[in-house]
């Protein structure tokens, strides 16, 4: 049930109630050992803030996080360290994450040298590290400015993987490439997964992007998750109005069934004034009276955990 409300400075536009922002308001979900659960919508609806929320980079308002089932929401100091070495981020836009002052294998080397690997082992991990991301040993040389896109997220994945970590949320990694880089990336983390064990959280404000590679969806709406589930059942069969708009709006998807168009109608309204009743009703096209007034809980909407939060959706208890 994490929240992160963020206060606002302009009083005149609220009367009684702190004007707050309510970018992550009251999401609970679970990942497990290995898997990658894709973490979608449209952007501003808070999913990148949700990462940073559980990363601990930013404190939530409220509502726990448990890793490998300690809640880390309160560490600290030497906890919150140890901590860090196991989880990891991968940013939209490797250019802005990489110094352009440091030389690749700095860059790499950095969280070791933070964590006092010993010398011997930095360079031999800096060496594999290099290789399993598909860049060359002389490239450790050289500066961020002298690779391509697809390339500068090959370092920035290398950097998050120099401590080896168990949990690596993905905000974005290939958002900024060339739709053509975009697979080649995707391939990379594929691969990397599998061979370093790791757990994903992937970011995106599109689901053609984590089909491939999510075993789990997540859909998020206005700070808010309106379903999750296999990603077989979320995308052949999306129970809440919003994630049918999304894949409406995914060429790809089409193949898998003569699925209904939906179309969203006008803008995203602001995180900080958003609808009362369900959050989706101003955009919905089947909202109805009940819309407007009763917020629609999370329920099971198929026999393999399959969850969505709008009043029409059928309950399924599985
Ligand atoms: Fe649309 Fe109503 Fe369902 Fe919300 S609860 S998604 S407005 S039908
Ligand atoms: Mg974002």
């Amino acid at each position: 049930n994490i929240k992160k409300h963020f206060p606002l400075k302009n009083k005149q536009l609220f009367s009684s109630e702190k004007p707050v922002l309510k970018a992550v308001d009251g999401i609970s979900f679970s990942v497990q050992k290995g898997e990658t659960l894709g973490l979608v919508g449209e952007s501003g609806c808070g999913k990148s803030t949700a990462g940073r929320v559980i990363l601990k980079l930013l404190e939530a308002s409220s509502g726990n996080i448990y890793f490998k089932g300690e809640n880390i929401t309160q560490f600290k100091g030497e906890q919150m360290r140890k901590l860090r070495k196991e989880m990891q981020v991968i940013f939209q836009d490797p250019y802005a994450s990489l110094n352009p002052r440091k030389t690749i294998a700095q860059t790499i080397m950095e969280p070791m040298k933070i964590f006092q690997v010993p010398k011997d082992e930095q360079n031999q991990r800096l060496e594999r590290l290099l290789d399993v991301v598909g860049l060359q040993s002389y490239h450790k040389y050289r500066y961020p400015h002298e690779f391509s896109g697809g390339q500068r997220q090959r370092i920035g994945i290398a950097r998050a993987l120099a401590l080896d970590p168990e949990l690596v949320i993905c905000d974005e990694p290939v958002s900024a490439l060339d739709v053509s880089i975009q697979a080649q990336v995707i391939n990379l983390m594929e691969d990397l997964q599998q061979e370093f064990n790791l757990t994903y959280i992937f970011i995106a404000h599109d689901l053609s992007v984590v089909h491939h590679i999510s075993d789990r969806v997540a859909v998020m709406y206005l700070g808010e998750l309106v379903e999750i589930g296999n990603v077989r059942d979320v995308y052949q069969d999306p129970k809440h109005p919003y994630t049918q708009a999304l894949l409406s709006a995914v060429p790809e998807a089409d193949p898998y069934h003569e699925k209904q168009r939906v179309i969203l109608k006008g803008d995203l309204p602001s995180p900080a004034t958003p609808p009362q009743g369900c959050k989706f009703h101003t955009r919905c096209p089947f909202a109805e009276e009940i819309c407007h007034t009763e917020k629609p809980v999370m329920k099971q909407v198929s026999p393999d955990g399959q969850m969505a939060a709008c009043h029409f959706a059928k309950e399924v208890v599985g």
